[in-house]
């Protein structure tokens, strides 16, 4: 079987020495195993993603001497790949609306002292999940905004047997998406969440090997829930660790001295780059 890797940047800043870590893993995975090597462009939330970041991530990559299959998927093109998965879904009976602005949550986990945390923070508290049918459809049907959540246990609850993935710096490992709670898989102003759309893109891309930084394996146990439930083929994983500054914080896109950029404009060779994540 062909191996076929991705990156997938989001176009919220200028990539850092950190994205130069992770696109060079997948690339050089995919070109050790003969294979394929993608790019895709995850800009679903519009309010955060700008074109001009988008033109920046494809020059610096190419600068590092990437090379990547045409055309690019850009998540912004998709969404109706996103609302099929979201109908299949519904179809399972497994989602459910949630009218909770951000402030009713907090009040609501303010108010319980046990509230149980997952990697994000605290979990969504349930409250929308015992809706009655008719009151779903009222509150809808009176225009009030919701999110679309995924009922965790219900869907675990339809499954034939305990899910697991590989990783191959891990092992096998049991999938435990109960760590996240209901997590949102669509708003109205973004009807597609990070967790839906990466999931169905890697599927619908053919991705075999996911790599992606060590941060992002607690996200994989939701992935790993969504393809059993859309009845997509499992990929391999290999989550790398993250690059480290001197002062072993995680690089970030506010931090500008070691965007891709100003490295590149300081006379820093794409080669030094390379010898500086190491790979
Ligand atoms: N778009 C995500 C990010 O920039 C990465 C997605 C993934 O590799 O799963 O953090």
């Amino acid at each position: 079987m062909t191996v076929i890797t991705r990156f997938a940047p989001s176009p919220t800043g200028h990539l850092h020495i950190g994205h130069a870590c992770a696109a060079i893993f997948a690339f050089d995975a995919a070109r050790a195993a003969g294979g394929r090597f993608l790019l895709r462009i995850e800009n679903i939330d519009a309010s955060r993603c700008r074109p001009e970041f988008e033109v920046a991530i494809l020059a610096n990559l190419a600068w590092l001497g990437l090379l990547w299959e045409e055309p690019v998927r850009r998540q912004s093109d998709h969404f109706a790949d996103y609302r099929a998965a979201l109908a299949r879904l519904e179809s399972l009976g497994v989602l459910y609306p949630c009218f909770c602005t951000r402030a009713d949550i907090q009040r609501e986990i303010a108010a319980s002292p046990a509230a149980p945390h997952g990697p994000d923070g605290p979990l969504y508290p349930g409250t929308c999940r015992h809706l009655g049918t008719a009151e779903r459809a009222q509150r809808m049907a009176a225009g009030e905004a919701y999110a679309l959540r995924l009922d965790v246990e219900k869907a675990l609850a339809g499954l034939p047997a305990p899910l697991t993935f590989h990783d191959a710096s891990h092992g096998t490992i049991a999938a435990e998406p109960r760590q996240f709670g209901d997590v949102v898989l669509a708003r109205k102003e973004t009807p597609a969440s990070y967790h839906l759309s990466v999931t169905v893109d890697d599927h619908l891309q053919g991705v075999s090997l996911v790599t992606r930084g060590e941060d992002l394996l607690p996200a994989t146990h939701v992935h790993r829930l969504l393809q059993a439930l859309l009845g997509y083929a499992v990929p391999d994983y290999r989550h790398h660790r993250l690059l480290l500054d001197k002062h072993g914080q995680r690089f970030a896109k506010r931090n500008r001295s070691v965007t891709l950029r100003s490295l590149r404009e300081s006379g820093v060779t794409a080669a030094e780059i390379r010898r500086r994540v190491g790979l």
